[in-house]
Order: structure tokens, then sequence, then C-alpha cells
């Protein structure tokens, strides 16, 4: 029988405030001496009382809107009670009944079906627990904890399962990162932790899809201590492998949280999971509710363009391939940086019609986009500056250029064949052979070229 996959994905993102969630230590912890960001809220002490981040509030806020979600004018803290030597308190103040953000979702592009949404159920807010290290100290196992990260602000952002594919997740989980960066409330480098993902896998018949609602099954495992994207991929791909065998032997697979280990190329059964009514979640009673105004809540909107948006302007004004605005548009730093180059060009070279603007944007992409630049050390007019020498020492009677090109297609017709059959790379043998006769710059010859071709 063929199976589907069938993944949902809670992603916690540790917010980048200066401190915590409910005190004023700062919120830094990676690489930090441990137990040195501590006081007695954070520690759990007798008697300390909580006092939400207000910046905090207002990102979470600010990326729900960005992830498409109705905000919840009335909202609070529950707590979220369970034993574990990270969680001083005994319990975990977050968001369980009334989170920030509800019913939102992302689209992806670039799959198969063509556009797809994933449906986003809640993001909400909850502070994050100290860090567990195993380690051995004269001869006997202990286990050490650091306090640094316990408080410190953690979003989590949870989807509807709605991914079929492990593409789909990897392309949702880049998508967002992307957003949680343009947005400056997180790193979110999954390296250091502060961007953390734990999908949830199952399968489910071909047969169940046949319907606009498919039966989803019963049962779903929960995967944790994913780091990176690729174990994230690794461990979706071993999971479904899992699955799948065991539906095929007839047996069947029961609801659990298990753990990547990243040396055997496995999962590992950790727990049998949880039910909601196990943590005996009630609202926190020592913060008061937080009520927001309509105008407060479009007060924290994001007031920059989002990366599709941006993604779509660079397309339509700077006239870039797919391939180019992806990559200008990766980032913001990146992004600006084009932009004022295309700004600085159109000052410098204004006049000089020679070289068409559309061109220019094109030149100036590749020189990012290919590395020529290291944009932390040029600013933007000394790129344009640089192009426009470069074009002078190679400045050539086009009638020669245009001679030569026509030439070497002509004595080569072999090569231009492979190259109209895909062999792209061939290109460079046609630019060698162009100079030789030419010496212009190569990437005048290969426009020309690429024309003719
Ligand atoms: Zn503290």
């Amino acid at each position: 029988m063929k199976y589907i996959p069938i993944i949902g994905l809670e992603v916690h993102v540790e917010l980048a405030t200066e401190s915590k969630m409910f005190c004023n230590c700062p919120a830094e912890h990676f690489g930090v001496e441990p137990n040195t960001h501590t006081c007695p809220v954070c520690l759990g002490l007798p008697g300390a009382l909580p006092v939400p981040n207000k910046k905090a509030l207002e990102w979470t806020i600010m990326l729900s809107q960005a992830l498409g979600c109705k905000i919840n004018l009335e909202s609070h803290f529950d707590r979220k009670n369970y034993f574990y030597p990270d969680l001083p308190k005994g319990y975990q103040i977050t968001q369980y009944e009334r989170p920030f953000g509800e019913n939102g979702g992302v689209s992806l592009k670039n799959q198969e079906s063509g556009i797809k949404k994933i449906r986003i159920r809640r993001v909400h807010l909850e502070e994050d627990t100290g860090k567990l290290q195993h380690a051995e100290i004269n001869g006997e196992s202990v286990s050490l904890v650091d306090f640094n990260r316990s408080g410190v602000p953690l979003v989590e952002i949870v989807t509807e399962p709605d991914f079929r594919s492990i593409e789909e997740v990897d392309e949702y989980l880049k998508k967002l990162q992307k957003i949680i960066r343009y947005l400056g409330i997180s790193n979110a480098d999954m390296e250091k932790g502060s961007m953390r993902i734990e999908p949830s896998v199952s399968i489910a018949p071909i047969s169940n899809f046949k319907f606009k609602t498919p039966n989803l099954p019963n049962y779903r495992v929960e995967l944790k201590n994913i780091n990176s994207f690729r174990f994230a991929r690794k461990a979706i791909d071993y999971e479904i492998k899992r699955q799948t065998e065991l539906l095929e032997k007839g047996d069947k697979i029961i609801q659990q949280t298990r753990g990547w280990d990243d040396i055997r190329n496995v999962t590992v059964p950790q727990r049998e999971k949880e039910k909601a009514h196990d943590y005996r979640y009630f609202p926190e009673p020592d913060i008061p509710p937080i009520e927001l105004t309509g105008e407060q809540v479009s007060g924290i909107k994001y007031q920059g363009e989002l990366p599709d948006e941006k993604f779509a302007r660079f397309q339509k004004d700077y006239g870039l391939s797919d391939y180019d605005a992806g990559i200008l548009t990766e980032n913001r730093e990146t992004a600006d940086y084009y932009e004022a180059a295309v700004k600085a060009a159109n000052v410098l070279v204004g006049a000089d019609r020679e070289i068409p603007l559309k061109l220019w944007r094109k030149m100036i992409a590749n020189q990012i986009i290919n590395k020529k630049v290291n944009t932390a050390e040029t600013v933007p007019a000394e790129l344009v500056k640089k192009i426009v020498e470069s074009k002078k020492t190679s400045e050539v009677d086009e009638e020669k250029l245009d001679a030569a090109v026509n030439e070497v297609l002509n004595n080569n017709s072999e090569v231009v064949a492979s190259f109209k059959n895909g062999k792209t790379g061939v290109i460079g043998f046609l630019i060698g052979s162009v100079k030789r006769i030419v010496p212009a710059d190569p990437r005048l010859i290969e426009e020309k070229l690429r024309k003719k071709l």
C-alpha cells in the first residue's frame, strides 16, 4: 500500500530582547558563564513576582500579524505544570487558552502542486527553560544546570498538519526564518538553538485522500533534539520509513515522543506523549490579563516590506529573474545594498546611455550574487565606479566584436548544438574563443553570445 506523510510543525524562536521575559536579567545566554544572568524571578525563588517584557509582547504580536494571524485583543498567560530540573518554579509560564495570534497562514510557492498554503494554528509567547548539561566529574556522572536561559522569551509557532512532504517542510522553515530575520526580532539561528523545531509525523494510506477533507490518523509521533535543517529532513525521512514498515507488517504505531540521534541517524523513543490535561493548565495568577485595542495592534504592525513583497517588487522594478531576486532579497542588508547601488548608478551614469539601465541593474546584481564585491567593505557608489572603470578598459569596437562572435559561432557548430541541448557550461569555451580574437570584457561577450544563441 502507498502512504502519504502528514506533518505538522512546532517551531520555537527565542526573541532577541535585551532582558528576559519576566525579569531584568540579560537575555543573552549563548557562550555566557553559567548562572551569571539570574535573579530570584528566573530562579523561581519564593515570593518573586514576574513582570512581562513589553517588547516581547509587541514582537510576538508583530510576528503573528506578519504570519497573517488574527490577534486576540484579550489574552492571558497560563501555567503549565510539570516537574523537571531545568524548570525551577515547577511550572512554565506560557499561553494556552488565549494565544496572541491564531488562524494565520504561509504560502509556499516552489512546490510541484504550485502554490500551497500552510495554515498556522497559533502563535504564543512563553518563557524558555534552563539548560541541562550531562558531564563527568571525578569519575562520576553528573547533570549540571545553567539557569541563564531560564526565562528568556520564546515564541511558539504551531502549524496545522498540512505538510505532505519534506520539501514542503523545508521551504516553510526557510521562509519562516527569513520573515523572522526581516522583522529583526531574532537571529533564528538553529545551530545556536535560537530556532528549534519539533515536527509531528504520521502517515496515512493514500486512499484516505480521495476526499477533500482526508481522514487523518489517530496518532502522531513528535520528534525532538533537532538542531539543523539537515537533521530535520533526515529525522522526518527516517520516521516516515519506520512507520511505513510498521504498518506494512500490520503493527500499530503508538503515539509518542522520539528524539533524533544524530550519531546513529535514527529516532529513539523518549516517552509516551502527554495529553494537555496532564499539565493542569490554569491562568497565571501573578500576571493580569492583557487587553489590547485594535489601534494598538495596528500600531505594532511591521512597517517595512516582508520578503514576498520585496521579492515581487524587485522583479517588477528591476526586471530581475526569480533566481536573482531570490538571492538579493534573502536578507534585508543585501536588498538594501542592491537598491543603493542601483540608485548610485542612476546618478553616476544616468547620462551614459551606452548601457541601458536594465543592463546596469543586471550587472550590479551579478557583482553581488557572484560575490565579486565584498559588500561589507565597498560602499554601493564605489561598486558602480568599479563597473564603469572595468567597462572603459574593455571598450572595444562593437563591429569587430560582433564579427568575432559570428566567426566563433560559425566555426563551432558542435559546441553550439550542445549548448542548445542544455549543456550551458560550454559557453565558457565560446567566451574564451571570442576573447582571443577581440580582448573585450567577458560579460559583454557573454551577453552577445547569449543573444545570438
Ligand atoms: Zn532573572
